[in-house]
């Protein structure tokens, strides 16, 4: 079975709000109590389990805050679920160590049904333990086993996963496709499809960075510095969700079309390191393309290749093999040997769909390049020269 996650925005009313509020309280309040003896036991030299910690608080310090019994008490039971992975991967070193949680940051909180299913379809949902709620957006008719709501920029959300069958392999038309993430195009490929970074996200950015300014002039602690940044969160949110819609879109395309997709391992820290690539590469979550990847590869039945960031994908003649300097500014791959001329980032696609083949500057059919617009609908543009 796989999973798909889905998180929407809830549409609350002037009394739900308070309710959502105080269970995430409650979530944090265990939690930070849990970690509060974790951490002491931790420094003695002992190993409690979050199993003993939470036994403890059930017998000997819930009967002691009449508040509690007045929410949800699935909500500390999964603050401990929390506490014990955040632990764990700490342990794993996947992870930090535990952080407290602050209030405003994060407010989340978890229920479920007591082992029934939950219901969820439409725009109205029954809730265990908090009763109905609305969204926003209608949802698909499905079950669930158990429901997350959040708090983000003063909107509160609902997230929860569904079982899904397992997605079966589609039909692939292309073999093999060579995948260049850059700075002018976000993603050329190697068959000539090129997705351009977006103007939205331009955008979307810009006006970010206008409203920090705005939010950094209030003064410190004041209302309107606190209203602010709430807008600011809400921009920060636009441009995430922007990027990533985005990014969906590439990745199942590619997955679900080519045999077996080849991109770089990117040195990201690296990059960063180089002040004129670091903005355009932060926002354009190379990690995130990858991880998507990942999993819609293994999803759709084609095969991921990294290729070690070594290999010059850049400086290789994708005719005929010939290698040359290329600096960052030259935007076309002109070789002395063949003559061959092609757009920078396209040669480096090619050569990427070509790795570890034994002629690695065997040509590939010539195609024009096809410009993926933001709504995903194809033009065609002649982009090389050839
Ligand atoms: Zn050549």
């Amino acid at each position: 079975m796989a999973y798909k996650a889905f998180r929407t925005k809830l549409k609350l009313s002037t009394q739900q709000k308070p309710v959502m509020a105080q269970h995430a309280g409650y979530s944090r309040w265990v939690y930070n109590w849990g970690l509060k003896l974790w951490e002491q036991a931790y420094k003695d030299g002992l190993k409690p389990s979050v199993g003993m910690l939470k036994k403890f608080f059930t017998n000997h310090v819930k009967p002691q805050y009449q508040w509690m019994n007045q929410l949800s008490s699935k909500v500390y039971q999964y603050a401990f679920i929390n506490l014990g992975e955040a632990i764990a991967r700490f342990f794993a070193k996947k992870g930090k160590s535990p952080r407290f949680k602050k209030k405003g940051k994060a407010d989340r909180f978890t229920i479920d049904n007591s082992g029934a299913p939950i219901k969820v379809g439409g725009l109205r949902h029954k809730l265990p333990f908090i009763g109905w709620v609305r969204t926003y957006e209608a949802l698909p008719e499905c079950i669930t086993k158990k429901v997350t709501i959040s708090q983000q920029a003063g909107d509160w959300y609902l997230s929860f996963h569904i079982e899904i069958p397992e997605a079966s392999p589609t039909p692939k038309s292309i073999d093999r496709v060579g995948v260049d993430l850059g700075v002018n195009a976000l993603a050329t490929l190697s068959t000539g499809a090129v997705y351009p970074n977006l103007k939205a996200y331009r955008k979307a950015k810009h006006k970010l960075a206008k409203l920090q300014r705005l939010a950094s002039r209030k003064q410190k602690g004041s209302n309107n510095r606190h209203k602010a940044n709430i807008k600011v969160a809400r921009q920060h949110r636009r441009v995430a969700s922007i990027r990533n819609d985005y990014l969906h879109k590439i990745t199942t395309y590619l997955a679900k079309n080519h045999g077996e997709v080849v991109i770089e391992d990117l040195n990201v820290s690296g990059m960063l390191a180089n002040h004129k690539l670091a903005s355009a590469i932060a926002d354009c979550g190379f990690y995130e393309f990858r991880r998507q990847l990942e999993y819609k590869c293994e999803r759709y039945g084609s095969s991921l290749v990294v290729v070690d960031r070594f290999y010059p994908s850049s400086q290789i003649c994708s005719n005929c093999g010939y290698r040359q300097k290329m600096p960052l500014k030259e935007r076309v791959y002109i070789c002395p040997c063949c003559n061959v001329s092609r757009d920078r980032d396209l040669n480096a696609a090619i050569n990427l769909s070509n790795w570890g083949r034994l002629d690695p500057g065997k040509p590939v059919e010539q195609v024009p390049p096809t410009v993926c617009d933001e709504t995903g609908s194809k033009r065609f543009k002649q982009l090389c020269l050839f």
